[in-house]
């Protein structure tokens, strides 16, 4: 049979009876450990049960996943690709923990893949396990070469044999699959995202989550003086970003009456500044309602006029939680590439309106000094404006595998607003 090179080289497709999962160790001592893989283990079964997966076991420093004859594995290794906290994967074979059944196992797993060269590493689960790499990588090379005639390469082989000996059997896997890395989702708390139509602030999110955070996306559009072409982005982007968290909510705010309100009593120059003090100011109150201890933005310094020192400075002003920028040092270019990583690059470049660009002038302040901000918000009913468009707003709830829900923000959180206000 001639098969593929490229196609098969490192490639253990075919029959396999479990997944192998490897976490990062770094970072993970002490008590926060348990926790850590608690949540990891949650989160991998999430991600896995939609593709009927047999049962998740945790060993030392692993997990292992049965896969059963139903499981689909192409949809399994996309989600699992997706859990933050793996650094590696495997579709692996288990043999009792024997050399010769190890051997004789790898020789038929190995059978339909063209290998140039190859080496054998075996690992133990822990040091009392009787298949040192010492004795396993020789004896079974030597087999594998005796019966395929493949040359062995330990500095750069064509094909690395993983051997795993457990506790009470062993796996074996040529082709390691990366994880995301990171941290589980959960492990650093909860934050909120300030989530526009763009390119940057779904970047600024991913790495968030990667960083352990569970988000909450919050979206500012112009209703109703603007389309509501940037929510249905919006919308779209947080359903990307839930394919790592697998459920969230995104809540919608109508902003075009209050930036009204800011227009009527505000200096023209001011107003883009004013905007995002609002904008901060209302996430801060959904960060409340959802346990969110931070907020985050898309900002990179400097990149555009907005976005300078002295214009973050203002606007942070107006928090009273930490706001991440995990974007802050990035280049656009460095920005892009994650975004086209993430697949929501496409959905950031359609048209839209975005509701900053309403009522400002076409060259806003680059440096509003905080105390004419406070006079002019002085002189605006600011709380009974924030009430209006929270009591104005939807939130979209979205589940992995189902149509997200829209609900009112009343349905949501009954008591935060007086109805009516
Ligand atoms: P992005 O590509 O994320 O839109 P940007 O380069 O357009 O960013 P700005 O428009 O200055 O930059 O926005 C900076 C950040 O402020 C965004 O990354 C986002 O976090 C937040 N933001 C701006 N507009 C909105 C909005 N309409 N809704 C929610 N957040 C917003
Ligand atoms: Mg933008």
């Amino acid at each position: 049979m001639t098969l593929d090179k490229s196609s098969t080289e490192g490639s253990a497709e075919g029959r396999a009876d479990c997944v192998i999962l490897h976490y990062n160790e770094i970072g993970l001592k002490g008590k926060n450990r348990p926790h850590f893989i608690r949540l990891l283990a949650r989160r991998i079964e999430m991600a896995a049960l939609p593709h009927r997966p047999g049962r998740l076991t945790r060993l030392s420093g692993r997990f292992l996943l049965d896969v059963k004859p139903e499981t689909d594995w192409k949809g399994l290794r996309d989600a699992l690709g997706r859990v933050f906290g793996l650094a590696y994967f495997a579709r692996a074979r288990k043999f009792p923990l024997d050399l010769g059944a190890v051997a004789e196992g790898v020789l038929e797993m190995i059978a339909p893949m063209e290998i140039s060269s190859f080496a054998v590493r075996t690992r133990r689960e822990h040091k009392g396990i009787p298949a040192s790499s010492k004795e396993w990588d020789p004896a079974i090379g030597a087999r594998i070469q005796a019966r395929r005639h493949l040359p062995v390469n330990l500095t750069a082989p064509g094909t690395t044999i993983h051997i795993e000996a457990l506790k009470n059997q062993a796996v074996a896997y040529a082709e390691k699959i990366p994880g995301p890395g990171g941290l589980p989702i959960g492990a650093s708390g909860r934050v909120a995202a300030m989530l526009s139509g763009g390119i940057d602030s779904p970047v600024a999110a991913r790495r968030m989550m990667k960083r352990g955070c569970e988000v909450v996306f919050v979206h500012f559009h112009g209703a109703p003086y603007l389309s509501r072409v940037s929510a249905e982005k919006a919308g779209d982007l947080a359903e990307i970003l839930d394919g790592y968290q697998l459920g969230s909510r995104l809540y919608l705010i109508p902003f075009g009456a209050l930036q009204k309100d800011i227009v009527l009593t505000a200096p023209v120059a001011d107003r883009v500044v004013l905007y995002r003090r609002f904008m901060v100011r209302i996430t801060e109150r959904i960060a409340a309602l959802e346990s969110a201890l931070a907020i985050v933005t898309g900002e990179s310094l400097a990149q555009v006029a907005s976005q300078t020192l002295s214009n973050m400075a203002a606007v942070e002003e107006a928090a009273t939680i930490p706001i991440l920028r995990p974007l802050v040092g990035m280049d656009k270019e460095e920005i892009i590439a994650e975004a086209k990583a993430l697949g929501s690059f496409e959905i950031s470049i359609e048209p839209d309106q975005d509701c900053c660009s309403l009522f400002v002038p076409k060259h806003p302040a680059t440096k509003s000094k905080p105390v004419h901000l406070r006079r002019a918000e002085a002189a605006m009913p600011a709380d009974e404006m924030i009430d209006r468009a929270l009591a104005e707003s939807e939130v979209l709830e979205i589940t992995a595998g189902k149509r997200p829900v829209t609900r009112a923000f009343l349905e949501v959180h009954p008591i935060e607003v007086k109805e009516g206000v």
